[in-house]
């Protein structure tokens, strides 16, 4: 459908379709940093969603929702994101006193991440807006994701990163035959990236002025799908939905997808909305009742969440928290690779450390009284843990070596693991 305006998410100033998409100008002046989001016309996209809500169980792929989306159908760049599965998780719920846990896998994207959502949104609208240069800064998953959308558009990609961070990712970034360009600092290629979108009309696809507002609004446009798609996979509103957030694009994104829903009438209520960060500048803003997000002093910490161990959030994530009543926890290093572990023995699930984040952060938000346990709650899993498997890797124990002999297997089966083969029942959680 085709869009109306962009819309500021804090002070609801219009703009035209088309732009430098560099937030809000108005409130980066007042020293409030805001993204705006793509509007439509209310009536039709209304109908439109009363259309597409639950027409089916287990869409497809995000384009499922093209009609709320707002790229004409020549435009579309698509490598089959979305259609990701909404499983229920009883062993690990049962673990977590969460019976009722369920996980939205966002690995099983074409790139291995919910990246791939944002990447076909702000690909398809480069396209559409007669661009001719898309541009992004990275660490890993959403570099990879708009190289390779770009490389599927056929689009010049210019993509700014660093040398520090995992080989998977820096690999996977470089194969799709974009311009990879390592910066000194992550804000030297931030400072580069909006160089290229104001001098030469770049098309940008991530994050890239500090202090955040977030990505292009086409990009967080895909994103809604993760939203549509929670709702039309359950069999009942969930209660909870807990994001790993950083520059909270995605939780801003779904969101937007279910808030749509329900001014349509497609979904009877809006699930509260809960971030799970790791070094907690959300949880500092709720806390302290301010209407921006300030920075954390982190002091010099380092997180084993590469993705989204960001010392700022934005306000179009404080935004979701305030209009759904939800929270904002984190959780330690330590937490968050128990829970890695935990969703792969348990459930079969291998997630990058910074996804198992909406895992781990599961406890302290029923601690606060924030999640009920007998509620329904979704933790959505933003991408494979092959990303990163180093740091898996560094707390799985060696592999115990046995002899040619089955004997000495069974006696390293129960020295090992406390196997035992004439019980072979897995342990329960
Ligand atoms: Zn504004």
């Amino acid at each position: 459908m085709r869009a109306t305006a962009l819309r500021c998410i804090r002070c609801g100033l219009e703009s035209p379709l088309d732009g430098a998409f560099t937030g809000c100008e108005t409130c980066a002046e007042a020293g409030k940093p805001s993204n705006l989001q793509v509007i439509y016309d209310e009536a039709a996209f209304d109908a439109a969603a009363l259309r597409v809500r639950g027409s089916s169980r287990a869409p497809s792929d995000m384009w499922h929702y093209k009609e709320l989306l707002p790229i004409d159908d020549e435009h579309i760049v698509s490598l089959g994101e979305g259609g990701t599965p909404l499983l229920h998780v009883p062993r690990l719920g049962r673990k977590l006193g969460i019976p009722n846990l369920y996980v939205k896998d966002e690995s099983r994207n074409p790139t291995g991440s919910f990246k791939d959502r944002l990447a076909a949104g702000a690909v398809s609208a480069a396209r559409q807006l007669g661009r001719k240069v898309v541009v992004g800064s990275s660490s890993g998953n959403a570099g990879a994701a708009v190289a390779a959308m770009a490389a599927r558009a056929g689009l010049p990609c210019v993509m700014f990163t660093t040398q520090q961070f995992p080989l998977a990712m820096k690999t996977q970034m470089g194969v799709f035959g974009s311009y990879l360009l390592a910066a000194p600092t992550v804000q030297d290629r931030w400072m580069l990236m909006e160089t290229g979108v104001q001098r030469l009309g770049w098309f940008p696809t991530t994050v890239f002025r500090y202090p955040f507002f977030g990505s292009n609004c086409y990009g967080i446009e895909g994103y809604k799908s993760i939203g549509y798609e929670i709702i039309d996979q359950s069999a009942v509103t969930p209660d909870h939905i807990v994001f790993p957030v950083g520059a909270g694009d995605a939780f801003s994104g779904a969101y937007k997808g279910i808030a749509e829903y329900a001014r349509a009438g497609a979904v009877d209520r809006i699930p509260v909305m809960h971030a799970a960060e790791v070094f907690g500048p959300l949880e500092a803003a709720l806390a302290a009742g301010l209407d921006t997000v300030e920075a954390i002093d982190t002091a010099g910490a380092t997180s084993v969440a590469v993705s989204v161990g960001s010392n700022l959030s934005t306000y179009q994530a404080l935004d979701v928290l305030l209009r759904t009543g939800g929270s904002a926890r984190s959780a330690s290093n330590e937490q968050m690779i128990a829970a890695q572990l935990d969703l792969a023995a348990l459930e079969g699930l291998w997630v990058e450390t910074s996804s198992a984040l909406s895992i781990a952060a599961l406890s302290a938000l029923v601690e606060s009284g924030a999640i009920d346990p007998d509620s329904v709650v979704v933790a959505v899993l933003t991408s494979s843990g092959l990303k990163d498997p180093d740091v898996t890797a560094d707390v799985l124990p060696d592999i115990p070596t046995v002899a040619a002999s089955f004997e000495s297997a069974l006696a390293v089966l129960d020295e090992s693991y406390a196997f035992d083969p004439h019980h072979p029942a897995r342990q329960q959680a």
